[in-house]
């Protein structure tokens, strides 16, 4: 169906600063300069390996049949089966995919986990739809994937606007077709299913152990900490609620229309039942109301953009007043704002490791769905925080030894990681 709205915002991604692809492209470039990457390896690495695009015909509730365009991008298999999230959303654009497609495989790189990378996106407004038809679009669209996906070959999770429903739906649609259950085609699922205890809370969970290691660069403890935190779902909500239980100072919280904030500290508790039952932070008398804009100017110690790309631009980033920025969300800030918050002395943690806590503990439900053996909910924690916390002193090692940035040092180590793998493989060419 024509939307003009999402057809602007499609142009408007793909024509400057904001184009993901391009953001990946030139940090992947500038990392593999500093590592010598060889020509052949540059080559093959640079693109992906696989870009699918479906249609999906799907009966609306009304009776007639609407035609959704769908995306599954398969980045890179040299470390192991493609492994990444599908959003739902009207402005899903082809370039959206392939970056965040690239993104997991340096993430899945960067905590060392034996995944390659991949991303799936469906062209639709879920929020006017109803279950039944998301259940529809759903199966219809891991059917058309069936040949692609699978335990060994692509492992799909959710993203935005795709939860733990949208998960057993596909894991229920590939086992009809393969003829018996194969939890492992999906992670993300509900626990009883085959999903992992933890998984839920691992992405805000890996945040708040990225940003635990980052304080003690600054000599801060959680309780001295003020924190900003840009969304309110999946990451945002449960990154806030983890850093308020360990005593950090949550000042601010927003969801996608406006956000809250009380320079004392909110009750994170209290703000996310309000959002909850309203629907809206409007409202919530123990703080200001402010827009998404304003509240990522609020000095803080830590901000943590949570929820989409290309929130902090050359635009904005001059006017950001924080001490550490940990990006919970994929592509929030553009290169070109790279540059400005380096010149500021800001430290990143870059999303690649930053958000990177989803895809462990995705990685843990594959390996328990295959031994058919669960972990008690602390042993995945656990585990969690050895890997996150491994993975940040890799990354400021190198960053030191290299002298560069950590976004830098974070995909030279992706980078020299698979490079290293698929030279041992070899080229298939
Ligand atoms: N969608 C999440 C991400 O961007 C999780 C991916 C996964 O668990 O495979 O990291």
């Amino acid at each position: 169906m024509a939307n003009p709205m999402a057809d602007e915002m499609r142009r408007f991604k793909a024509s400057d600063e904001k184009n993901p692809f391009e953001a990946m492209s030139e940090r992947f470039d500038r990392a593999a300069q500093l590592l010598g990457l060889d020509p052949d390896l540059y080559a093959v690495m640079r693109v992906p390996s696989r870009e699918l695009k479906v249609y999906i015909p799907v009966r609306m509730d009304s009776g007639h049949i609407e035609v959704f365009e769908g995306f599954r991008v398969q980045h890179n298999f040299a470390r192991g089966p493609a492994k990444g999230g599908i959003r739902y959303a009207p402005d899903v654009t082809l370039d959206e995919v392939k970056a965040l497609s690239a993104w997991m495989t340096w993430k899945c790189a960067v905590v060392n986990i034996p995944f390659g990378g991949a991303k799936g996106g469906i062209i639709c407004n879920p929020i006017q739809m109803s279950q039944n038809e998301l259940e529809r679009l759903t199966r219809r669209y891991t059917a058309e994937l069936f040949d692609f996906i699978g335990p060994d070959r692509d492992v799909p999770a959710p993203d935005m606007n795709t939860n733990e429903q949208t998960m057993a739906w596909i894991m229920d649609t590939y086992s009809m077709h393969k003829g018996y259950t194969v939890n492992a085609v999906v992670t993300g699922k509900p626990v009883a299913l085959g999903g992992s205890l933890g998984r839920r809370e691992a992405t805000g969970r890996g945040v708040l152990f990225c940003v635990s290691e980052a304080i003690k660069k600054f000599n801060l403890l959680p309780e001295q900490t003020s924190v900003v935190v840009q969304g309110s779902g999946n990451v945002g909500g449960i990154g806030a609620q983890l850093m308020y239980e360990k005593g950090y100072k949550v000042t601010a919280i927003s969801d996608v229309s406006g956000g809250v904030h009380n320079a004392k500290g909110l009750h994170i508790p209290e703000v996310l039942a309000y959002l909850q039952a309203n629907k809206t932070l409007e409202g919530y008398a123990e703080a200001d109301y402010v827009s998404n804009s304003e509240l990522l100017e609020i000095e803080c110690d830590v901000l943590a953009p949570c929820a989409t790309e290309n929130q902090i631009t050359s635009e904005n980033a001059g006017r950001i007043k924080c001490k550490i920025l940990a990006e919970g969300a994929n592509g929030p800030t553009t290169p070109k704002a790279d540059k400005i918050l380096h010149d500021n002395g800001i430290f990143v943690i870059p999303d690649i490791l930053a958000n990177a806590g989803g895809v462990t503990v995705s990685y843990f439900e594959w390996v328990q769905d295959r031994m058919g053996y669960f972990w008690r909910e602390d042993e995945v924690n656990q585990r969690l925080e050895e890997k996150m916390v491994a993975s940040f002193k890799e990354l400021s090692d190198l960053a030191e030894l290299h002298q560069v940035d950590s976004r830098t040092a974070a995909y030279m180590l992706a980078i020299d990681r698979v490079a290293y793998d698929t030279k041992m493989r070899g080229i298939y060419a």
